[in-house]
């Protein structure tokens, strides 16, 4: 997470753990677990509102073992 917003440079972030998938809404971290989904970290600026979206730290592991994430240059291939 961000220490300082990256818009305005305030040290007030407000931050919270969020689903990325649940409901009718899309799967936006798929393959990574079932019951054990990835989650988001948000950090929302107090002042101006920029918002920083972060994969949680203990999820990114399931994000690179993710059949449905590919390396960027195997995208192009
Ligand atoms: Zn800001």
């Amino acid at each position: 997470m961000v220490i300082k917003c990256l818009q305005c440079g305030n040290n007030d972030i407000r931050t919270a753990v969020i689903n990325s998938m649940g409901g009718q809404g899309p799967d936006l971290l798929p393959g990574t677990g079932f019951f054990t989904h990835a989650k988001f970290e948000i950090g929302v600026c107090s002042i101006c509102g920029y918002v920083h979206w972060f994969v949680r730290q203990e999820d990114i592991e399931k994000v690179k073992n993710s059949k449905k994430f590919k390396n960027k240059y195997d995208i192009y291939k």
